[in-house]
């Protein structure tokens, strides 16, 4: 069903068909959307990166777009997507009066959109494609909890993040929308662990060491979105 592409390890999607048909969602994003499986193709050999992350915004949509009512009441709020920035480009968007730094990714819960420095995502890109999906979810998780009742957001906000982001990019697995490969989980682990404080968490704001990000990660992946409220 899926095409694997020669020397990757990807995190391979089985694209359906209401993206291929032009149904699903249309995000402002700078990534483009596949439009057919030629183009697909193309757009890989081109920039698959580009590619990538159009399809982890994809998916991780659909998941949350599809799961929200099993999990919560009220409704799900897509998160709106500005895209990439960059140092030598499109330059990095405001946030509450203040522009969002470069060398990392964002939700902006006062803008309700989710950023990245593009040149973060390329450099991560290159240890494996998975990279590209992991930042997305955790970003995304960040976006559900601005719309959690605060009693179910953890202060250990960040490990919470990976957590639904675990939850995400697996629960898509379990739905069939996104397919691991070999490779995707060391891959996962080995961004979390780039993007690891260098202590473990202990207030707001911290990230947690490498392996309670791993670890975090891991209880969504097995736990699901349950498994992340409570932590
Ligand atoms: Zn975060």
């Amino acid at each position: 069903m899926h095409r694997r592409m020669p020397g990757r390890t990807a995190l391979a999607v089985l694209l359906v068909t209401t993206m291929l048909a032009g149904g699903g969602t249309a995000y402002a994003s700078t990534a483009g959307r596949p439009r057919s499986g030629a183009a697909v193709a193309q757009a890989r050999g081109m920039d698959s990166m580009k590619s990538d992350i159009a399809t982890a915004l994809y998916v991780v949509d659909r998941f949350w777009a599809g799961h929200w009512s099993q999990y919560f009441t009220g409704r799900y709020y897509r998160p709106n997507i500005f895209g990439g920035y960059s140092r030598g480009g499109r330059p990095a968007p405001f946030c509450g009066g203040r522009r969002l730094s470069y060398d990392n990714a964002y939700y902006c819960a006062n803008g309700r959109y989710i950023a990245w420095d593009t040149d973060l995502m390329r450099r991560g890109y290159r240890s494996g494609d998975a990279w590209v999906y992991d930042v997305i979810a955790h970003e995304w998780g960040h976006a559900v909890q601005a719309h959690l009742n605060f009693t179910l957001v953890s202060r250990a906000a960040e490990l919470q993040a990976d957590c639904l982001a675990g939850a995400a990019l697996y629960g898509a697995a379990a739905d069939g929308t996104l397919r691991f490969e070999e490779g995707d989980v060391r891959e996962i682990a080995a961004a979390l662990r780039s993007m690891a404080d260098e202590t473990r968490w202990t207030r707001p704001g911290d990230h947690g060491s490498a392996s309670q990000r791993i670890a975090a990660f891991d209880r969504g992946a097995a736990y699901g979105v349950p498994g992340c409220m409570g932590m």
